[in-house]
């Protein structure tokens, strides 16, 4: 079945759809709104009418796809993700248990279902190599690559390392009450001796010697998401502040540096208010096509002045290298043509 619909007369907003809530499920709400305003992501998979068609295993693109044609049709101002919420629940049973979860988790337990959704529909309708079937729209988009040095301190050897992430998790500096997002980069990117336990064996001198670890960024995501830690055993109430623009040129290893573009865009943010495991998720999300923010508290939304996206309660961030351009998506075409009508009559009235 269709997500629910609650037809709102007058309300044309592709992309701006609350969600309503059953229970504790506002984390997984905040997680969707984000995803739902990843428009490159989005437009991929309205596009993907396999997707539409077969019935096999790849459930949680399918309903995913569902709920955001859904959200993108813009003719409700809130609609019910029952399919997907049931889904999740019972392929993912650690979310099953109605307490609140951890919206970062989620987010990239989803990001990994629908990797592996769309890799199983590639690997069925193009005869693609191996190596290229293991890439999808979320790899492309939201893959970055970390690089680790170590050297040895006894002899200076040397060992390089890469690591592919998708959700980058910042410490947070602790004893001040202010910093930002600059900060937790730069002390995520910190150099750092390895002593005591940590020590590593070194392949040179065979011995187990202080290490230090030298982290850059080898390749920059096309989109960054950001995830602060504020949880160990309570939670970090430190006001991180941010900018709509963020630029990681600093933090780059000597091979990327000539070739990457480091300057991102914030365009979605998930708010974590209260205490760690009794608390609220709302998202912010900046639409394309309203060029406005919006506050999504489960199915209440509210338009927000740009001043008013910096928060203390920001969890996760997700920035973009390109700006969006308007998406093309088939379901939501006829609202888009309507609107450049008007626009386009209003320009032709006035010349007259
Ligand atoms: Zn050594």
């Amino acid at each position: 079945p269709a997500p629910a619909e609650k037809t709102q007369p007058g309300w044309d907003r592709p992309g701006v759809c609350g969600l309503d809530n059953s229970g504790n499920f506002c984390y997984f709400n905040a997680v969707l709104q984000c995803v739902c305003s990843t428009v490159p992501l989005v437009e991929y998979l309205l596009h993907q009418d396999t997707l539409k068609t077969d019935h096999s295993k790849c459930q949680v693109a399918q309903v995913f796809v569902r709920l955001l044609e859904q959200m993108w049709l813009g003719r409700s101002s809130s609609c019910a993700p029952v399919e997907a919420r049931s889904l999740l629940c019972s392929i993912l049973p650690q979310f099953n248990n109605h307490s609140q979860q951890d919206a970062q988790e989620l987010l990239l337990l989803l990001f990994n279902a629908l990797h592996d959704d769309l890799k199983k529909v590639l690997w069925r309708t193009v005869l693609v190599s191996t190596s290229f079937a293991q890439s999808t729209i979320v790899s492309k988009l939201f893959e970055g690559t970390l690089s680790y040095v170590t050297v040895c301190m006894r002899c200076d050897h040397q060992t390089h390392n890469t690591q592919t992430f998708t959700v980058l998790s910042l410490p947070i500096p602790t004893h001040i009450s202010k910093c930002s997002i600059q900060d937790c980069l730069s002390l995520f990117f910190e150099q750092t001796l390895l002593t005591g336990a940590e020590k590593m064996l070194c392949s040179a001198c065979e011995l187990r010697k202080e290490t230090a670890l030298v982290t850059c960024l080898d390749k920059p995501p096309e989109i960054l998401v950001l995830h602060l830690k504020r949880s160990n055993q309570v939670k970090l109430r430190t006001n991180v502040t941010f900018t709509t623009e963020l630029d990681l040129s600093l933090f780059l290893s000597n091979s990327a540096q000539k070739t990457s573009c480091t300057s991102y865009r914030l365009y979605a943010v998930v708010n974590h208010i209260g205490h760690l495991n009794m608390g609220h998720y709302t998202a912010l999300c900046h639409n394309t096509l309203t060029r406005t923010w919006h506050c999504f508290d489960d199915s209440a939304v509210r338009e927000l002045h740009d001043n008013h996206v910096q928060s203390p309660d920001a969890y996760v961030l997700l920035y973009s290298r390109k700006l969006f351009r308007n998406p093309k998506i088939p379901e939501c075409r006829r609202q888009l043509t309507s609107r450049w009508q008007k626009v386009s009559e209003y320009q032709s009235k006035a010349v007259r």
